[in-house]
């Protein structure tokens, strides 16, 4: 291919070279296979425990079933946003039960949960009011914030008393819409955010709690309810927002609240507006990720035997292990030579999990994150363990 001589050639050539220097360098692997607990990826067999898909959905065949009747019926592609000829009755049926999952009175769907954060948190704030953000919240989250104008002020990780200290030291003016904004799981940590906590102050401050249900939902709670059905608070001055990307095994980001705000965010939020509905098909494998939830049991009470067994184990080798029933388990080496130095090894031992550096985490705790899915079996966590003691 001939060079295309760019003006930001040199540029793009200076940032590549830093970041290689840095170990903070990423290029893709290829899949040619499913998502499973065993992938084809750059054309070797691996072991994987790095997929978000947790109760292994992705490849459940009745997923695949009823969104290939979906995919015969209706096409592949929408051709339009929601708002002008996109709104197609999956949709809607899809927002009635993410709603009775829930529990709320509504829920709005858009094209990814990147896609949700971006409309939703600029609809609710702007200049003039204040955001409150965990310093672990995921990056989606950050960016939406910082799209909105609002003043942001990011708090210690999980220390919901830095935010009723600020107010008090500096009580902000009674018209500035307060806003505060976590995830409900930790995506690279697997802890939990203290909701109640958080709960308890918005209802002192008349602030309102966003909270990311990414790593929640389809995973937390009696039935994959999510943080609310984990904590067993009712969704008053919360709003939840979530992704069928990851545990619900599809794709598309949703916000669930109250029917005002839904009709609020219907007309303001600008992913809404500006992005291509998600296509018929989507939506039926997301709906029948929600009746999964519901009709099979057996999903989410298999990842959690996973979760504890993996849990045990990594407590034998004398790991820190994340809250009961999280599969997500960090494994935190500081440097990124470190990390990238395990993740090869593990590589070299058939097992795929690539080192989490910066901007992801922050400096000095790169780590692997492994995750768990309820369709890995027992050998394959032992595998896992036997190959974490050899390196460790
Ligand atoms: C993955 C993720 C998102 C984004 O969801 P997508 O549907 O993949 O765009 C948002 N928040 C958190 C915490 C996530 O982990």
């Amino acid at each position: 291919m001939a060079m295309t001589p760019s003006p930001f050639r040199n540029v793009f050539q200076a940032e590549l070279d830093r970041l290689k220097k840095a170990g903070r360098y990423r290029s893709l692997r290829t899949l040619d296979s499913g998502t499973a607990p065993v992938i084809s990826v750059d054309g070797h067999s691996r072991l994987l425990f790095a997929s978000n898909d947790y109760l292994g959905l992705a490849a459940h065949p009745r997923m695949i079933r009823e969104t290939a009747q979906a995919l015969e019926r209706y096409g592949t592609g929408m051709g339009a946003s929601r708002l002008v000829a996109g709104h197609h009755r999956l949709h809607e049926q899809v927002e009635n039960k993410v709603a009775a999952l829930k529990k709320t009175e509504g829920a709005l769907l858009f094209s990814s949960g990147y896609l949700t954060h971006i409309g939703v948190i600029p609809s609710l704030v702007g200049p003039g009011d204040l955001i409150f953000s965990d310093n672990l919240n995921h990056a989606s989250l950050v960016d939406a914030c910082r799209l909105s104008r609002a003043e942001i002020v990011i708090y210690p990780h999980r220390q919901g008393d830095f935010i009723s200290d600020r107010l008090r030291r500096i009580p902000p003016r009674p018209d500035t819409r307060i806003l505060i904004v976590t995830d409900g799981v930790f995506s690279m940590d697997g802890d939990l955010a203290p909701l109640p906590d958080l709960q308890a102050l918005a209802k002192t401050y008349e602030a309102l709690v966003l909270v990311d249900d990414a790593h929640a939902t389809g995973v937390l709670g009696p039935h994959g309810e999510g943080s609310t059905g984990h904590w067993r608070i009712d969704s008053k001055n919360l709003l939840t927002m979530g992704t069928f990307s990851k545990a619900l095994g599809a794709l598309g980001g949703f916000v669930a609240g109250s029917e005002i705000t839904m009709d609020y965010l219907r007309n303001q939020a600008r992913t809404l507006f500006y992005s291509t509905a998600l296509p018929p098909a989507v939506c039926a494998s997301v709906g029948c990720a929600l009746e999964l939830l519901r009709e099979e049991p057996g999903l989410l009470e298999g990842l959690r035997r996973n979760c504890a067994y993996f849990q045990n184990g990594l407590q034998a080798l004398g790991m820190p292990v994340p809250p009961e029933g999280i599969p997500i388990f960090p494994i935190i080496v500081g440097s990124e030579e470190r990390a990238l130095g395990l993740a090869q090894a593990l590589w070299e031992r058939d097992i795929y999990i690539p080192a989490i550096r910066p901007p992801t985490v922050p400096p000095h705790q790169c780590r692997l994150r492994i995750s768990l899915m309820a369709t890995h079996t027992r050998e394959q966590l032992d595998i896992l363990l036997t190959v974490l003691q050899g390196l460790l």
